[in-house]
Protein backbone atom coordinates (compact mmCIF):
# COMPACT_ATOMS: atom_id res chain seq x y z
CA UNK A 1 0.00 0.00 0.00
CA UNK A 2 1.36 3.34 -1.03
CA UNK A 3 0.74 6.04 1.76
CA UNK A 4 2.32 8.97 -0.33
CA UNK A 5 2.59 8.98 -3.59
CA UNK A 6 4.10 12.35 -5.30
CA UNK A 7 4.84 12.10 -8.94
CA UNK A 8 6.05 14.50 -11.90
CA UNK A 9 5.70 17.53 -9.28
CA UNK A 10 6.73 20.87 -10.52
CA UNK A 11 6.65 23.89 -9.33
CA UNK A 12 7.62 27.52 -9.79
CA UNK A 13 7.39 30.88 -7.92
CA UNK A 14 6.86 34.13 -9.92
CA UNK A 15 6.31 32.31 -13.11
CA UNK A 16 6.47 34.11 -16.43
CA UNK A 17 8.95 36.98 -14.77
CA UNK A 18 12.61 37.71 -14.42
CA UNK A 19 12.39 36.33 -10.89
CA UNK A 20 10.57 32.92 -11.76
CA UNK A 21 12.20 30.19 -9.30
CA UNK A 22 11.79 26.36 -10.73
CA UNK A 23 11.80 25.11 -7.66
CA UNK A 24 10.42 21.47 -7.94
CA UNK A 25 10.90 20.12 -11.45
CA UNK A 26 9.45 16.75 -12.18
CA UNK A 27 9.91 15.37 -8.10
CA UNK A 28 8.59 12.09 -7.61
CA UNK A 29 8.63 9.68 -4.51
CA UNK A 30 6.53 7.22 -3.67
CA UNK A 31 6.54 6.20 0.05
CA UNK A 32 5.00 2.40 1.40
CA UNK A 33 2.78 2.12 4.78
CA UNK A 34 5.17 1.77 7.34
CA UNK A 35 8.31 3.25 5.28
CA UNK A 36 10.60 6.03 6.79
CA UNK A 37 12.25 8.60 4.79
CA UNK A 38 14.99 10.55 4.79
CA UNK A 39 14.72 13.71 2.66
CA UNK A 40 18.46 15.42 2.74
CA UNK A 41 18.55 18.29 0.62
CA UNK A 42 20.58 21.93 0.68
CA UNK A 43 19.12 24.70 1.81
CA UNK A 44 17.24 26.57 -0.80
CA UNK A 45 16.60 23.53 -2.61
CA UNK A 46 12.76 23.03 -2.43
CA UNK A 47 12.63 20.71 0.42
CA UNK A 48 10.02 23.01 2.29
CA UNK A 49 7.89 23.60 -0.68
CA UNK A 50 7.64 19.64 -1.57
CA UNK A 51 6.96 19.32 2.48
CA UNK A 52 4.09 21.53 1.36
CA UNK A 53 2.74 20.65 -1.57
CA UNK A 54 2.98 16.31 0.12
CA UNK A 55 1.05 17.83 3.31
CA UNK A 56 -1.53 19.43 0.70
CA UNK A 57 -0.61 23.07 2.30
CA UNK A 58 0.04 24.08 -1.30
CA UNK A 59 -0.86 22.82 -4.45
CA UNK A 60 1.82 22.10 -7.42
CA UNK A 61 1.47 23.34 -10.85
CA UNK A 62 1.73 20.48 -12.45
CA UNK A 63 1.94 16.43 -11.32
CA UNK A 64 0.07 13.99 -9.12
CA UNK A 65 -0.03 14.08 -4.85
CA UNK A 66 -2.20 10.83 -3.70
CA UNK A 67 -2.54 10.36 -0.18
CA UNK A 68 -3.66 6.88 0.83
CA UNK A 69 -5.15 6.36 -2.47
CA UNK A 70 -6.48 9.64 -3.24
CA UNK A 71 -5.89 12.44 -6.00
CA UNK A 72 -5.67 15.31 -4.03
CA UNK A 73 -6.06 17.48 -7.38
CA UNK A 74 -9.52 15.83 -8.00
CA UNK A 75 -10.31 17.24 -4.48
CA UNK A 76 -12.65 20.30 -3.54
CA UNK A 77 -10.49 22.15 -1.13
CA UNK A 78 -12.76 21.10 2.10
CA UNK A 79 -12.12 17.49 0.75
CA UNK A 80 -8.44 18.19 1.26
CA UNK A 81 -8.61 19.94 4.30
CA UNK A 82 -10.51 17.06 5.83
CA UNK A 83 -7.52 14.93 4.15
CA UNK A 84 -4.38 16.88 5.16
CA UNK A 85 -6.67 16.75 9.17
CA UNK A 86 -7.00 13.12 9.04
CA UNK A 87 -4.04 11.80 7.62
CA UNK A 88 -1.08 13.85 8.03
CA UNK A 89 0.83 15.20 10.95
CA UNK A 90 3.36 17.93 10.65
CA UNK A 91 6.58 18.55 12.65
CA UNK A 92 8.82 21.69 12.11
CA UNK A 93 12.07 22.98 13.38
CA UNK A 94 10.62 25.05 15.90
CA UNK A 95 7.84 23.59 18.16
CA UNK A 96 4.81 26.06 17.16
CA UNK A 97 3.07 25.42 20.08
CA UNK A 98 0.17 27.52 21.25
CA UNK A 99 2.12 29.35 24.12
CA UNK A 100 -1.02 30.16 25.89
CA UNK A 101 -2.11 26.75 26.24
CA UNK A 102 -0.70 23.44 28.57
CA UNK A 103 0.79 20.60 27.10
CA UNK A 104 -2.09 18.43 27.26
CA UNK A 105 -4.06 21.14 25.59
CA UNK A 106 -2.16 21.65 22.76
CA UNK A 107 -2.40 18.09 21.96
CA UNK A 108 -6.48 18.06 22.91
CA UNK A 109 -6.66 21.28 20.34
CA UNK A 110 -6.44 18.76 16.93
CA UNK A 111 -8.40 16.25 17.55
CA UNK A 112 -11.05 18.72 19.45
CA UNK A 113 -10.89 20.74 15.53
CA UNK A 114 -11.05 16.98 14.29
CA UNK A 115 -14.84 16.48 15.89
CA UNK A 116 -13.38 14.39 19.25
CA UNK A 117 -15.14 15.29 22.34
CA UNK A 118 -12.74 16.71 25.15
CA UNK A 119 -13.25 13.71 27.36
CA UNK A 120 -11.87 11.61 24.25
CA UNK A 121 -9.26 14.10 23.56
CA UNK A 122 -7.89 14.11 26.80
CA UNK A 123 -7.41 10.85 27.03
CA UNK A 124 -5.97 10.37 23.81
CA UNK A 125 -3.45 13.24 24.80
CA UNK A 126 -2.30 11.88 27.99
CA UNK A 127 -1.68 8.62 26.76
CA UNK A 128 0.64 10.16 23.94
CA UNK A 129 2.16 12.29 26.66
CA UNK A 130 3.19 9.53 28.73
CA UNK A 131 4.26 7.51 25.87
CA UNK A 132 7.06 9.96 25.45
CA UNK A 133 7.89 10.30 28.60
CA UNK A 134 5.70 13.48 29.05
CA UNK A 135 2.67 12.33 31.63
CA UNK A 136 3.77 14.38 34.42
CA UNK A 137 4.57 17.57 32.88
CA UNK A 138 1.26 17.76 30.78
CA UNK A 139 -0.39 20.87 32.86
CA UNK A 140 2.86 22.64 32.00
CA UNK A 141 2.80 25.43 29.06
CA UNK A 142 5.44 25.49 26.69
CA UNK A 143 7.82 28.24 27.98
CA UNK A 144 8.14 26.06 31.33
CA UNK A 145 9.54 22.86 29.33
CA UNK A 146 12.89 22.66 27.73
CA UNK A 147 13.51 22.32 24.29
CA UNK A 148 13.45 18.34 23.92
CA UNK A 149 10.38 18.35 25.92
CA UNK A 150 8.32 20.67 23.86
CA UNK A 151 9.11 18.83 20.72
CA UNK A 152 8.34 15.98 21.85
CA UNK A 153 4.55 17.60 22.80
CA UNK A 154 4.94 19.18 19.03
CA UNK A 155 5.08 15.25 18.29
CA UNK A 156 2.02 14.56 19.97
CA UNK A 157 0.41 17.03 18.69
CA UNK A 158 1.69 15.67 15.31
CA UNK A 159 0.39 11.84 16.36
CA UNK A 160 -3.02 13.33 17.90
CA UNK A 161 -5.15 12.74 15.23
CA UNK A 162 -3.33 8.80 14.24
CA UNK A 163 -2.71 10.30 10.90
CA UNK A 164 -1.22 7.71 8.00
CA UNK A 165 1.83 10.20 6.78
CA UNK A 166 4.19 12.09 9.21
CA UNK A 167 6.02 15.01 7.69
CA UNK A 168 8.80 16.58 9.30
CA UNK A 169 11.24 19.54 8.69
CA UNK A 170 14.45 19.18 10.68
CA UNK A 171 12.42 18.08 13.71
CA UNK A 172 15.70 18.16 15.73
CA UNK A 173 17.47 20.77 13.75
CA UNK A 174 17.09 23.51 16.92
CA UNK A 175 18.22 20.85 19.98
CA UNK A 176 22.08 20.30 21.18
CA UNK A 177 23.28 16.71 19.42
CA UNK A 178 22.69 14.83 22.29
CA UNK A 179 19.09 15.75 23.22
CA UNK A 180 18.42 15.92 19.58
CA UNK A 181 19.62 12.17 19.34
CA UNK A 182 17.26 11.26 22.16
CA UNK A 183 14.19 13.12 20.69
CA UNK A 184 14.79 11.50 17.36
CA UNK A 185 14.60 7.95 19.18
CA UNK A 186 11.89 8.51 20.82
CA UNK A 187 10.11 10.25 17.50
CA UNK A 188 10.97 7.09 15.60
CA UNK A 189 9.98 4.36 18.51
CA UNK A 190 6.09 5.97 18.03
CA UNK A 191 6.58 5.71 14.53
CA UNK A 192 6.97 1.82 14.11
CA UNK A 193 4.75 1.15 17.16
CA UNK A 194 1.87 2.80 15.27
CA UNK A 195 3.27 1.62 11.41
CA UNK A 196 3.17 5.44 10.46
CA UNK A 197 5.07 6.47 7.25
CA UNK A 198 7.14 9.51 7.53
CA UNK A 199 9.15 11.65 5.60
CA UNK A 200 11.93 13.38 7.44
CA UNK A 201 13.62 16.20 6.21
CA UNK A 202 17.28 16.50 8.04
CA UNK A 203 20.87 17.35 7.45
CA UNK A 204 22.13 15.16 10.16
CA UNK A 205 23.16 11.78 7.92
CA UNK A 206 23.87 9.98 11.15
CA UNK A 207 20.27 10.52 11.84
CA UNK A 208 19.60 9.97 8.03
CA UNK A 209 20.85 6.77 8.21
CA UNK A 210 18.39 4.96 10.67
CA UNK A 211 15.50 5.79 8.62
CA UNK A 212 15.01 3.12 6.17
CA UNK A 213 15.62 4.70 3.00
CA UNK A 214 17.41 8.34 1.96
CA UNK A 215 16.45 10.44 -1.00
CA UNK A 216 17.71 13.44 -2.12
CA UNK A 217 16.12 17.06 -3.62
CA UNK A 218 18.55 18.13 -5.98
CA UNK A 219 18.08 20.06 -9.11
CA UNK A 220 14.16 19.70 -8.11
CA UNK A 221 14.04 16.00 -8.42
CA UNK A 222 14.25 13.82 -5.81
CA UNK A 223 16.78 10.83 -6.19
CA UNK A 224 18.17 7.78 -4.21
CA UNK A 225 20.88 8.68 -2.08
CA UNK A 226 24.45 6.65 -2.50
P1 LIG B 1 14.26 24.82 1.38
O1 LIG B 1 13.20 24.41 2.34
O2 LIG B 1 14.99 23.69 0.75
O3 LIG B 1 15.20 25.83 1.95
P2 LIG B 1 12.14 26.26 -0.05
O4 LIG B 1 11.16 25.28 -0.55
O5 LIG B 1 11.79 27.04 1.18
O6 LIG B 1 13.54 25.52 0.12
O7 LIG B 1 12.49 27.31 -1.19
C1 LIG B 1 13.06 26.91 -2.44
C2 LIG B 1 13.32 28.15 -3.30
O8 LIG B 1 12.10 28.79 -3.63
C3 LIG B 1 14.17 29.19 -2.63
O9 LIG B 1 15.00 29.78 -3.62
C4 LIG B 1 13.17 30.18 -2.11
O10 LIG B 1 13.75 31.46 -2.03
C5 LIG B 1 12.08 30.12 -3.16
N1 LIG B 1 10.75 30.40 -2.59
C6 LIG B 1 10.17 29.72 -1.59
N2 LIG B 1 8.94 30.20 -1.33
C7 LIG B 1 8.73 31.23 -2.20
C8 LIG B 1 7.66 32.12 -2.46
N3 LIG B 1 6.52 32.07 -1.75
N4 LIG B 1 7.82 33.05 -3.44
C9 LIG B 1 8.95 33.09 -4.16
N5 LIG B 1 10.01 32.26 -3.99
C10 LIG B 1 9.91 31.35 -3.01
P1 LIG C 1 17.42 19.89 29.14
O1 LIG C 1 17.50 18.56 29.82
O2 LIG C 1 16.75 19.80 27.78
O3 LIG C 1 18.69 20.68 29.11
P2 LIG C 1 16.55 21.98 30.92
O4 LIG C 1 17.84 21.99 31.64
O5 LIG C 1 16.14 23.14 30.10
O6 LIG C 1 16.37 20.68 30.01
O7 LIG C 1 15.38 21.69 31.95
C1 LIG C 1 15.49 20.64 32.89
C2 LIG C 1 14.11 20.39 33.48
O8 LIG C 1 13.57 21.57 34.08
C3 LIG C 1 13.12 19.99 32.41
O9 LIG C 1 12.47 18.81 32.80
C4 LIG C 1 12.18 21.15 32.27
O10 LIG C 1 10.85 20.73 32.08
C5 LIG C 1 12.30 21.87 33.55
N1 LIG C 1 12.22 23.32 33.27
C6 LIG C 1 13.01 24.03 32.45
N2 LIG C 1 12.65 25.31 32.40
C7 LIG C 1 11.57 25.42 33.22
C8 LIG C 1 10.72 26.51 33.61
N3 LIG C 1 10.89 27.77 33.17
N4 LIG C 1 9.71 26.24 34.44
C9 LIG C 1 9.52 24.99 34.91
N5 LIG C 1 10.29 23.92 34.59
C10 LIG C 1 11.30 24.14 33.76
Amino acid sequence: ETVLRLDGIQKTYNPGTVGAVHVLRGASLPIARGEVVALVAPSGSGKSTLLHIAGLLDTPDKGVVEIAGQDAGRLSDRARTAIRRAEVGFVYQFHHLLPEFSALENVMLPQQANGASARRARDRAMELLSRVGLGPRAGHRPAQLSGGEAQRVAFCRALANAPKLLLADEPTGNLDPATADQVFAVLMDIVRETGLSALIATHNMELAARMDRVVRLAEGQVAAEG
